[in-house]
């Protein structure tokens, strides 16, 4: 239920407003920023004079009024002022980056996980890659650099109060990761989040689709095989979660009610499809090379793919019907404009679109125009971490009065 806005809740809003408006356009004036966004130029000068206190906002340089008034001062974001830390965790390592509020990346490290299967010294080995990220970027002259969230991203389930329900990959269940980092964080460290992987993955890939396209899908789905089938649905700009943290994971949704078994409990999940074992036991191939090695697993299918082998063709085509089944369900119930696919799925997109193009074409009589554009991501393997840096941006986008002061030297 909404609950009427405070003054302090209304000045948080506004100072959005004018952060989000100068990060996208400036260097801007205030009588710019007034016009965009409806704001009196009084409370224009205030949020300004607050931004800059924080160190968010700087003036930068006058523009001309043309003949007649003063020239007036422009306004630009400080990106430095500002970081963000994502931490991605992989089966077998950790992957972590560092961004300022533009989103430029200044720092990326790995590790190789000591003992995967256990969350403790994980969170212990992700706290001592954040150590190195922090250090490597505290540079003399960058000392009022305030680091916003600590991000990290996981192949499971997250449910809302930052708690990993689930997650095959890592074989966790209910692990409280965030606390679990804190605990091994020195004391006072920033906020941590948990967010899932493959959300992140689409949530980079949706503002990579709409800066290079210049219009961002009102609806979109990403939907990328890897080491499991995962994904997401941005609507409106935002990340859907669902109530169990469970939207997006489109490998578990049923293509066919007497299917293979799934790891999941079910029968005929898309992911015992388009899964890589299941490709591979489909093309003929030796499904224990994918338990053994998924890595060379994946590159014997793609090399007797490109060479003619007419086995890994023929488990692509069945993946592509198992694909156009789900995608067909996905938009009966999301209606995305855009669906991106990543992973295996992009590099294999040659063979599978097409089926998955027929297939729609079956449903053109009664729904002509609502099909979804299909599309192959933009960023490929970078995306989660991109995702995560960026979702740890908006926190500060989304209240930028969570940033404290400068003190002055
Ligand atoms: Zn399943």
């Amino acid at each position: 239920m909404d609950t009427p806005a405070d003054s302090s809740d209304v000045r948080r809003r506004n100072l959005a407003l004018v952060l989000r408006h100068i990060a996208a356009h400036g260097p801007c004036a205030r009588t710019e920023l007034a016009a965009a966004t409806g704001l009196v130029s009084a409370s224009i000068t205030a949020l300004a004079a607050e931004l800059i206190g924080s160190g968010l906002v700087r003036e930068a340089g006058l523009a001309s009024s043309g003949s007649r008034g003063r020239p007036r001062k422009l306004l630009e974001l400080r990106a430095g002022r500002v970081q963000t830390v994502a931490v991605e965790v992989m089966p077998d390592r950790l992957a972590g980056a560092v961004c300022d509020l533009s989103g430029t990346v200044t720092w990326r490290g790995e590790r190789v996980l000591a003992a995967p299967g256990d969350p403790r010294p994980v969170a212990e080995q992700i706290a001592g890659l954040v150590q190195e990220a922090l250090e490597a970027t505290a540079t003399p002259g960058r000392t009022q650099v305030h680091t916003a969230r600590l991000v990290l991203a996981v192949p499971g389930a997250v449910i809302e109060d930052d708690l990993i329900a689930d997650s095959i990959l890592l074989g966790w269940r209910r692990i409280d990761l965030a606390a679990l980092v804190r605990a091994a964080l020195p004391a006072g460290s920033c906020p941590v989040s948990v967010v899932n992987e493959a959300n992140m993955a689409a949530f980079a890939e949706y503002h990579a689709l709409a800066s290079r396209t210049g219009t961002a899908p009102r609806a979109f789905a990403y939907l990328r095989v890897g080491p499991g089938i995962g994904g997401g649905l941005v609507v409106d700009g935002q990340i859907q979660t669902g109530g169990h943290g469970m939207a997006g994971e489109f490998g578990h949704i049923p293509v066919a009610f007497d299917g293979p078994a799934c790891k999941c409990g079910d029968h005929g999940c898309l992911v015992t499809y388009l899964g890589l074992e299941a490709l591979m036991r489909a093309a003929g191939l030796d499904p224990d090379l994918h338990d053994q090695d998924p890595e060379r697993a994946r590159a014997d299918f793609d090399r007797r793919l490109r060479a003619g082998d007419p086995g890994p063709a023929r488990a692509l085509e069945a993946g592509a019907r198992a694909l156009a089944t789900a995608l067909t369900a996905v938009s009966r119930v999301a209606d995305p404009e855009q669906v991106v696919l990543g992973g295996h799925l992009a590099a294999w997109s040659d063979w599978l679109v097409p089926t998955v193009l027929r297939h729609f074409a079956g449903r053109r009589a009664i729904t002509p125009t609502d099909e979804p554009v299909l599309s192959t991501e933009l960023l490929g393997r970078h995306a989660t971490i991109v995702g995560a840096l960026r979702h740890g941006c908006e926190t500060v986008f989304n209240d930028p009065a969570s940033v404290p002061s400068l003190t002055r030297p």
